[in-house]
């Protein structure tokens, strides 16, 4: 390791987006260190990893005190179940990490005069009233709801950021990520994709909840972690939505799932439908003029790329291909 050569601490490296970011933040010559105790990430996410000398794992939680000995010039902090299936599985987790964890993070961050990044979310919008989610919206969330568990934990850790920017003068950044999708989502985590994939490679029906008229906006995760490099480096402490506004309804989204699952299987799943999950949003579309003029970021990867791509590694994974 060179003295010159940053070093970059990310909380939640086994997890999904973690390992992708380990990758990037290595690709562009950090030394990382990542963090986890794999409550909903995976040791096989990082196992490529292990032995590359720009690469160190940490098996920690990070409601506990952080300790890293040396230098840190970045913390980014992603650690949290981000599934509903799984924070309403572990909502007590979900609430510490996103606050306990945070404050913890934050604490770390100052001690080594790091920058911070505090992996926020759509979700701090709740079932949102403004459409599409600008960064100056201040939401519509239900604190006692299912989801109040991992929306107020993410609203108290956006919150809890800018107080060490504004007290400590601690150099903060605040992501708000919109639903992403990608490999390495595990196939059991309960989100639309891996839902509709898992059902369909069991020769299950794909379970559409409600009707499907409820929207996302789905972004391959090779744009999210470069709007996160590119936010990382630029100078703007106030929340930068980072997401692909192309808008779909569940239904559609499920039968463009079931299009390609039938191009690579050559079976067709049947759909069926259960009833909406309670404080479900009804829509969501991030605005990303803020990121397109603050980072020069927007979405590069259509829907049809990414799934194919994400799909894939499903079916391998699964020895389905
Ligand atoms: P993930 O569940 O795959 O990854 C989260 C990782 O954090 C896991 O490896 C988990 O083991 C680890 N973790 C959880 N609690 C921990 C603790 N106390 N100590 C140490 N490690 C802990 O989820 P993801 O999709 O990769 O999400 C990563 C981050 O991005 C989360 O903060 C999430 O809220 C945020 N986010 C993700 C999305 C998305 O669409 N994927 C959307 C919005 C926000
Ligand atoms: N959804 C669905 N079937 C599933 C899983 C999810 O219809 O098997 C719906 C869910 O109700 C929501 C949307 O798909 O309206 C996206 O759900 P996800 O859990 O992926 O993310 P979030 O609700 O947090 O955006």
């Amino acid at each position: 390791m060179s003295s010159s050569q940053p070093i970059t601490v990310i909380t939640g490296g086994a997890g999904f987006l973690g390992s992708h970011l380990c990758d990037r933040f290595i690709a562009e010559g950090h030394r990382v260190i990542a963090i986890d105790n794999f409550i909903t990430g995976s040791p096989d996410n990082i196992a490529h990893l292990i032995g590359n000398p720009n690469f160190q794992f940490i098996q920690h939680d990070v409601t506990n005190y952080i300790y890293v000995e040396g230098r840190v010039d970045n913390v980014l902090h992603f650690a949290s179940p981000a599934s509903p299936i799984d924070y309403l599985k572990i909502p007590i987790q979900t609430l510490k990490v996103g606050s306990l964890g945070t404050h913890k993070a934050l604490g770390f961050a100052k001690a080594k005069k790091a920058r911070f990044m505090i992996a926020s979310t759509s979700e701090v919008y709740g079932d949102p009233l403004v459409h599409p989610q600008t960064e100056d919206y201040w939401g519509n969330v239900n604190p006692i709801g299912f989801r109040g568990c991992y929306d107020e934990a993410k609203r108290f850790a956006e919150a809890m950021t800018m107080a060490y920017h504004r007290h400590h003068g601690l150099d903060t950044r605040i992501l708000r990520i919109f639903n992403t999708y990608g490999p390495r989502m595990r196939l059991d985590d309960g989100r639309a994709l891996p839902s509709f994939v898992g059902s369909a490679i069991r020769g299950e029906p794909m379970t559409v909840f409600g009707d499907g008229s409820q929207t996302r906006s789905f972004c391959y995760v090779s744009d999210l972690v470069d709007g996160i490099w590119r936010l990382l480096n630029a100078e703007i402490h106030e929340p930068v939505n980072i997401g692909n506004p192309s808008e779909i309804t569940i239904l559609e989204f499920a039968k463009e799932v079931q299009t390609i699952m039938k191009e690579f299987t050559g079976r067709e799943a049947e759909i069926t439908f259960k009833p909406l999950p309670a404080d479900d949003p009804k829509q969501r579309q991030p605005d990303i003029t803020r990121a397109k003029s603050v980072l020069g970021w927007q979405p590069t990867v259509g829907r049809a790329e990414g799934l194919r791509k994400t799909i894939e590694f499903f079916l391998k994974k699964t020895a389905t291909l």
